[in-house]
């Protein structure tokens, strides 16, 4: 059974891409109970029945482990990929010439083979450089001559069936809704999901359009950016505006802008969801090593605390977790990971707090809130919330202090579930009143270790429970 105690104590929030090496129930309890707070349905891979058995242990072992966890469903997106080959693979050989054929239906071979993006032949020019399985083959475009695109090979390799193509320095004009991801809106909207990442975002617009698809299938998931297009870091602001939060999602980012580039980027990208009062994560490649690996490599412990340090809500595990080899040990190192990084982590709020506007109530008074605790040096802020607004609010300063959010809406406790520094508690809807909740979120707190009779606590409420967006209240209580 889940003890809430240790996994407390980590502030970041863990992402596990769902894939055959975690969909064991057995497997799923473990990585929860190693720190995992949100699952990734990945639908690049898999089929709708797999899915569907996904989401339903998720919840059922959730519920079971009484620990709010969230689910995100991640879309597709105009993913360019070869089509088959004969063989399965080729052998790429330096200079050697190879044709892209957007209207190529047969198996493939060394000299030619289709692609799955109609308008390839039109998006791209002489001289322009194709990378292909996320960079370790490389294409200059010789010449296109209608649907065909005549490559040479500048990278060689073995390229084998569906590899993805990139173009350096972006500008393929596919809109980031394809078809197939339409259905999976729909889908998404159907199983309840919490969170929707769109991939390949070009503009705020993909993600009005995603919303306003979702809103049609009666789906309120919150929206995720992923930013891996030269694009997006063009349109950021606006992107992050329109969005819930965003993920840097650095494999195919790193394709379009060059690997180099990405480390700053993710800083840039952070920072800007930070100013924003958005979400951020950062994604792929954190312990690539243990696909395979027992332990970590130094510069991968290095990676995760530095994304840690940066400010990032989430860090994520893809292939680690969906088809490698030692998917809960890469779920604990990370954790362990988060934990010491944490103690680093800047909690002068003071910065925070100047030059800043207060705009609403209820950040107005997680903003007190956090003023308060952190001068205080209060134990905890406990935060009763319908919404899990408020607690949005208090996540988005550092002050080192504790956030325990708790809420009567699975939904709201599952979102908050991705919040930095948040932990969330879900109360089934037996209690009533306020003073109900008061009354249980300290008898639960104080049973549970979390903070001890005669502790300083910020408590925020509002008038009732119940009333979205209604907190308007700060008490500093001894309990
Ligand atoms: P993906 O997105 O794993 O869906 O490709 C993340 C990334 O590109 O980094
Ligand atoms: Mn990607």
């Amino acid at each position: 059974m889940y003890t809430p105690l240790p996994n407390m104590v980590k502030k970041t929030k863990i992402i596990a891409t769902m894939g055959p090496a975690s969909s064991d129930p057995k497997v799923i309890e473990e990585l929860i109970n190693s720190g995992v707070d949100l699952f990734r349905i990945n639908f690049s891979h898999g089929k709708k029945e797999s899915h569907q058995e996904n989401i339903a242990n998720i919840r059922k072992i959730a519920d079971e482990l009484n620990k709010p966890v969230a689910i995100l469903g991640d879309l597709q997106g105009p993913k360019i990929r070869v089509a088959k080959f004969a063989d399965g693979k080729v052998t790429l050989k330096l200079n050697q010439k190879l044709i892209l054929d957007c209207s190529y239906t047969e198996l493939g071979n060394d000299q030619i083979v289709g692609v799955d993006y109609a308008d390839l032949a039109k998006d791209v020019f002489k001289d322009d450089t194709l990378l292909l399985d996320d960079g370790k083959i490389a294409f200059k475009v010789e010449k296109v001559v209608g649907e065909q695109v005549h490559c040479i090979v500048i990278q060689a390799g073995v390229l084998s069936n569906n590899k993805g193509i990139n173009k350096l320095g972006g500008g393929l004009t596919a809109p980031a809704l394809t078809t197939k991801d339409f259905a999976d809106i729909q889908f998404a909207a159907e199983a309840k999901l919490d969170y929707l990442a769109v991939s390949f975002v070009r503009d705020a617009t993909d993600l009005i359009l995603t919303r306003t698809l979702l809103a049609t299938h009666s789906g309120n998931c919150a929206i995720i950016a992923k930013i891996e297009r030269v694009e997006a870091i063009t349109n950021l602001d606006n992107i992050v505006k329109e969005s819930d939060g965003i993920m840097v999602a650095r494999g195919d980012l790193a394709v379009e802008v060059g690997d180099a580039q990405v480390p700053a980027l993710q800083k840039r990208m952070i920072k800007s969801a930070q100013k924003y009062h958005k979400l951020s994560i950062v994604a792929t490649q954190m312990l690539e090593s243990m696909i395979t690996s027992p332990v970590a490599t130094r510069a991968e412990i290095s990676d995760i605390a530095n994304a840690v340090l940066d400010g990032t809500d989430a860090v994520m595990l893809s292939a680690e977790t969906a088809s490698g080899a030692y998917p809960v040990n890469a779920v604990s190192t990370m954790a362990r990971t988060c934990i010491e990084a944490e103690k680093n982590r800047d909690t002068n709020i003071e910065l925070n707090f100047s030059g800043q506007k207060f705009e609403y109530i209820d950040q107005a008074i997680a903003m007190s809130a956090l003023f308060s605790s952190y001068h205080l040096q209060a134990r905890a802020i406990v935060s009763l919330t319908t919404s899990g607004v408020t607690a949005l609010w208090l996540s988005r300063v550092n002050s080192g202090i504790p956030v325990y959010a708790i809420t009567d809406s699975k939904k709201a406790a599952q979102l908050m579930a991705l919040y930095r520094d948040v932990h969330p508690i879900y109360v089934s809807g037996k209690t009533k009143s306020l003073e109900e909740m008061i009354d249980y979120a300290r008898d639960n707190l104080i049973k549970s270790g979390l903070i001890k009779t005669g502790d300083t606590v910020l408590l925020t409420t509002g008038n009732h429970i119940h009333q979205v967006g209604g907190t308007n209240t700060m008490k500093i209580v001894k309990w």
